[in-house]
């Protein structure tokens, strides 16, 4: 029998070293403080769109508010929202590095902490039952981590500090499929419309289709995180973010729900191949500060940080 040598596919191996570890330690506690000061640039945009477009008076005055927050944030380097919300980390590891992946864990979850006792920042987490605050920002299964593997010798740590108030408006939905397309639309417009001002929008609109259950609610948070209005690679699935984009803002609710033009900022849809008889729609949303920052890793030193 032939012996496949696996290791000839991997010419360019990232072999981590214990340094590796310190360094995502104490850059996991640097993007859990940035990214609650220094909203990325396309979110930024998207507000200052929205806020160009808003022909309601006090629409644009609300607009011109979030605005003014995020200057202030920048200014005086302040927290742009008090909701430090749940940590949730996005990563993407590449085939070619070879690392612990329980101390990558451990990293993470200790710069998380760090963070919370060193800056110091509101810890939001707490037991579920007992709802003792343990004062870290982590607990049994937080931060929650999501884990991607793609090609090549890097690994990009993406933070997302999840706000309560959007976290609370999120809705799973076993359709049939024959509710088809249409049906999609519909409850995709319903849990908006039922959601109002409690998102703390304009909001990203993040939808899953397809999958299991819990697949789909996973995608959905991962289309809330994309870049503002990153469109889908697949033509289709684009198509249908854009139809929910209108008719979404069409709606009328606006910022903070009373009233305008723009109640998403962009409306991002992942979408996974499903059981014949299942037709599963989640919809989970992002607050108007879309809060990100992310770190790559290439090699046994300091990451690139961005966005
Ligand atoms: S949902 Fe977002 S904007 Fe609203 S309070 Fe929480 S972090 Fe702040």
């Amino acid at each position: 029998m032939a012996v496949i040598d696996y290791k000839a596919n991997y010419t360019n191996v990232w072999e981590v070293d214990d340094n590796f570890y310190q360094y995502v330690e104490d850059t996991c506690k640097t993007l859990y403080i940035e990214s609650l000061k220094d909203l990325p640039p396309d979110v930024r945009r998207a507000l200052e769109r929205a806020h160009e477009r808003e022909e309601l008076e006090s629409g644009k005055e609300i607009l011109s508010t979030l605005i003014k927050t995020v200057s202030t944030a920048d200014d005086q380097k302040l927290l742009i929202c008090q909701d430090t919300g749940i940590p949730v980390y996005f990563l993407k590891i590449g085939s070619q590095v070879r690392f612990d992946g329980i101390r990558l864990q451990q990293a993470i979850k200790k710069g998380t902490e760090r963070a919370t006792l060193e800056h110091p920042l509101r810890s939001s987490i707490v037991n579920t039952l007992t709802r003792k605050n343990h004062g870290t920002s982590t607990g049994n299964q937080v931060p929650v981590l999501h884990y991607e593997f793609v090609e090549g010798n890097e690994i990009e740590i993406l933070i997302v500090p999840k706000g309560s108030g959007s976290e609370n408006m999120s809705y799973l939905k076993m359709l049939t499929p024959a509710a088809g397309i249409e049906g999609i639309k519909k409850y995709v417009l319903e849990c908006v419309f039922e959601s109002g001002a409690n998102p703390c929008p304009p909001t990203i609109v993040g939808i899953g289709l397809g999958g299991t259950a819990d697949k789909c609610a996973a995608l959905a948070k991962k289309a809330a995180a994309r870049e503002v209005g990153s469109p889908n690679p697949d033509p289709d699935v684009r198509k249908l973010e854009e139809e929910l984009y209108i008719l979404i803002n069409k709606m009328g609710l606006g910022a903070q729900g009373l009233g305008g033009s723009t109640t998403a900022l962009a409306v991002h849809i992942e979408a996974a191949d499903t059981h014949m008889t299942c037709n599963p729609v989640a919809v989970n949303m992002m607050c108007w500060p879309a809060r990100r920052m992310r770190a790559t890793f290439k090699s046994n030193q300091e990451p690139i940080i961005s966005y």
